[in-house]
C-alpha cells in the first residue's frame, strides 16, 4: 500500500469540494493513490474520488470520478 506524501494534519483539513466530506486514502484501479469521500456524495452508494498527482491531492470536482461503493458496514 502506497503511503501518502503529505502530513496527517494536511489530511485533516482536506475536504470534498462538493459536499464538504472528509476524505479517506484509497488506491484506484490503476494502483494510483487517491482521496475518496468518506460519505455518499453523488447519491446512495456513490462517492467522489479525487486523484493525487505527484503527492498533491487534486480536489477539483471536474477532475473527480464518481465511484460506486459496496456495503462497508
Ligand atoms: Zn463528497
Amino acid at each position: 500500500m502506497a503511503r501518502p506524501q503529505y502530513e496527517p494534519w494536511v489530511r485533516e483539513i482536506l475536504r470534498c469540494p462538493v459536499g464538504g466530506h472528509e476524505l479517506v486514502d484509497v488506491v484506484d484501479e490503476d494502483g494510483q493513490p487517491a482521496l475518496q469521500c468518506a460519505q455518499d456524495c453523488d447519491g446512495p452508494g456513490r462517492r467522489r474520488r479525487f486523484p493525487v498527482v505527484d503527492g498533491i491531492p487534486v480536489l477539483l470536482a471536474d477532475d473527480a470520478t464518481v465511484v460506486a461503493v459496496g456495503d462497508e458496514d
